[in-house]
């Protein structure tokens, strides 16, 4: 029996990406991008006409959404703020709830606001909010607190959130299911590293710590963003340079990172200059490489020992050259990759430490798209029993 496909949205404040796939069997009926929406220029004014481009696009490649039988429209939010902890079916007081967010995320909740906003006015089907930040709402208060003054961070709702909870979520369930354990046994870090790069510690299945915070700017060295920096960089960069804030901010999320070390946020462009021994290339490598030990080392004495070790996005999943740096590291501590394991290159999960190594370490494809549209169905079919 085929069943109906949903829609996944991912709208940000320039661009909508879509995908139309039917949940049960990962089919991928169509999927695109709408980019340079509200731009100066652009064709595309706003949310409600990127849908519309969306749907032309759709039916030049053969897709008329009116008669596919559309079961429900999964929207990915990146801040679900401290009370969204699981995919929640949107009507109103949901988006005015999504609305009042935006303070905790200016860059990304806007965006996801017009996308709901524009597909509930197109698809008369149930919408669902699936957030970034809700597989880390089970972060103990312990690593969920700053130690900042109690009254402001609970005014402001000032904690650490965590981001790509998405895809840690669905990594850690395939990272089971591949080395055929029960989830609620298993102690596992995931590391998704992509052009933004987090790390989680997942004990049997309950996210226990992450790297990202009350922003995606916290953590590990990532393609633009610096990830840590001793918080008194910004007093310095102030009273020193007379920067502004909002300089800050910039130099912090768009200049830094693997860029500001070595001029390319692409790590496929890093490793070129890499191997042509470019020193700032190589010290790049060397830092991200550093801070991705230093966490490891962390949540490896938080979870007080570990099971599995999942590489996923596309810098965890393409390039073996990091995943032997970082193993090399660690071997000391049980992680041993097997180096013909490792330079497989293959779209599906695996596990690419040796048999005998105390540590599974695996590659574990994420698919965001997949996990968003899994919820929508997963809820009407709850309710429908
Ligand atoms: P995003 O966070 O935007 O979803 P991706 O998960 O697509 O990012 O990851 C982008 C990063 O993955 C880039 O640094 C890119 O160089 C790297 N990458 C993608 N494909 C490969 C590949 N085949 N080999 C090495 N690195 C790759």
């Amino acid at each position: 029996m085929s069943e109906a496909p949903v829609l996944v949205l991912n709208a940000g404040s320039s661009s909508l990406k879509y995908q139309l796939l039917v949940p049960e069997t990962a089919e991928v009926q169509a999927k695109g991008i709408v980019e340079r929406i509200g731009e100066p220029g652009s064709p595309v004014a706003d949310h409600a006409a990127a849908l519309q481009m969306m749907e032309d696009n759709l039916a030049a490649a053969g897709v008329d959404l009116d008669t596919v039988d559309l079961r429900a429209v999964g929207h990915r939010v990146v801040h679900g703020g401290p009370d969204f902890c699981d995919p929640t079916i949107i009507d109103d007081d949901v988006l005015d709830e999504i609305k009042d967010l935006i303070p905790l995320a200016p860059l990304h909740n806007p965006g996801a606001v017009s996308g709901i906003e524009a597909a509930r006015e197109e698809f008369d089907v149930p919408h669902v909010a699936i957030f970034d930040t809700a597989f880390f709402s089970t972060l103990p208060s312990a690593a969920a607190t700053y130690a900042i003054p109690r009254d402001l961070a609970q005014k402001y709702r000032i904690r650490r959130y965590g981001f790509h909870g998405t895809s840690h979520q669905f990594v850690s369930r395939a990272a089971a299911e591949l080395v055929g354990r029960d989830l609620g046994e298993l102690n596992q870090i995931v590391l998704h590293l992509g052009n933004g790069c987090s790390a989680s510690a997942v004990r049997g299945g309950v996210a226990v710590e992450t790297s990202m915070g009350l922003t995606p700017l916290q953590g590990l060295v990532m393609g633009t963003r610096s990830g840590d920096v001793d918080p008194g960089l910004h007093t310095f960069l102030h009273t020193e340079l007379g920067m502004s804030i909002g300089d800050i901010d910039t130099l912090l999320n768009k200049q830094s990172g693997l860029k500001g070390m070595a001029g390319v946020n692409d790590f496929r462009e890093l490793e070129e200059r890499r191997a042509a021994g470019d020193e700032a290339a190589q010290l790049a490598f060397d830092v991200y490489v550093h801070r991705l030990q230093h966490y490891i080392g962390a949540y490896l004495a938080l979870l007080g020992g570990l099971d599995v070790l999942s590489f996923t996005a596309g810098v965890g999943e393409n390039n073996p050259a990091l995943r032997a740096a970082l193993a090399d590291g660690l071997g000391g501590l049980g992680f041993h990759v097997d180096p013909e394991l490792n330079n497989v290159r293959s779209k599906s999960a695996r596990v690419i430490s040796a048999d005998s190594a105390p540590i599974t370490i695996a590659v574990v494809p994420t698919n965001e798209e997949l996990a968003i549209a899994r919820e929508p169905a997963a809820i009407l079919k709850s309710r429908s029993v």
